[in-house]
């Protein structure tokens, strides 16, 4: 069944951290104050939190306080290590929760924000508007649509990142707070390319995560623009 199309001026397929960043900053615009957003939304509070890192110069718009904020960064390369002293840049931990909280106290004081637990099933761009469907039969119209959401079964891209993280703990005093290690690509010489980063959180504790990046496949125009 097919419901009555709903007028709005962005819809934002997919509310993670692209979806919701971009809300947030179209919500700080003093001249896109009256524009009407809806984020669509399959995960709800099933979103897979995980641990994120991100560059400081104390000018960050969100309010964080980070699990570990690194001055240096190690840098390996075949044998050879590098520790480079970072100047004005901080390298900063923290997990994706607490980035989605800043977030949504904007996002959730603005009343012209409206959020919609559905599975956008399609996007489809006209002249003038763009139509997204839903998988239950909603359909909702807007002036432009952001889709970050997850392309459809049999597509894949070209390269695809995947990754595992793990809080390690040691008996004795293994880490430097102060430094990251943050792209290690000694173990990436074989096909899955993969390194890692460790980013210690005290002497004796660490969030290590490995990265893989696989070759996909190359997806098909028609797919993509239905
Ligand atoms: C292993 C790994 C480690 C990373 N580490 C970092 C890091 O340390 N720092 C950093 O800045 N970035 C990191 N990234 C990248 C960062 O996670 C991504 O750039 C970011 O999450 C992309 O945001 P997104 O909104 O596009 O995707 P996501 O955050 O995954 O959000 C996609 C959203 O779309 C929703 N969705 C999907 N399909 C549908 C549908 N059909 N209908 C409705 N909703 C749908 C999902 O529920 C989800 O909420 C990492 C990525 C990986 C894979």
């Amino acid at each position: 069944m097919t419901h009555r199309a709903h007028e709005y001026d962005v819809i934002i397929a997919g509310g993670g951290l692209a979806g919701r960043s971009l809300a947030y900053f179209l919500s700080r615009e003093p001249e896109l104050a009256g524009t009407r957003i809806l984020i669509i939304d399959e995960a709800g509070d099933r979103y897979p939190h995980r641990s994120l890192i991100y560059w400081h110069d104390n000018a960050l718009p969100l309010s964080l306080t980070p699990a570990a904020t690194f001055t240096s960064l190690a840098v390996d390369a075949g044998p050879a290590q590098r520790v480079l002293p970072l100047k004005r840049h901080r390298l900063c931990l923290t997990s994706s929760r607490p980035v989605f909280r800043c977030l949504d106290d904007v996002i959730d004081a603005n009343p012209r924000i409206t959020r919609l637990d559905g599975q956008v099933s399609r996007v489809r761009a006209h002249a003038d508007s763009v139509e997204v469907a839903l998988s239950d039969g909603r359909l909702y119209t807007a002036f432009h649509c952001f889709d970050s959401t997850v392309p459809p079964d049999g597509i894949k891209a070209p390269l695809l990142m995947t990754g595992e993280v793990r809080q390690v703990r040691t008996a004795h005093d293994a880490f430097d707070p102060s430094t990251a290690t943050f792209i290690d690509f000694r173990f990436g010489e074989h096909n899955p390319v993969h390194f890692h980063c460790v980013l210690p959180i005290t002497a004796r504790e660490a969030v290590v995560e490995v990265t893989r990046i696989t070759p996909g496949q190359v997806p098909s125009p028609k797919k993509w623009f239905q």
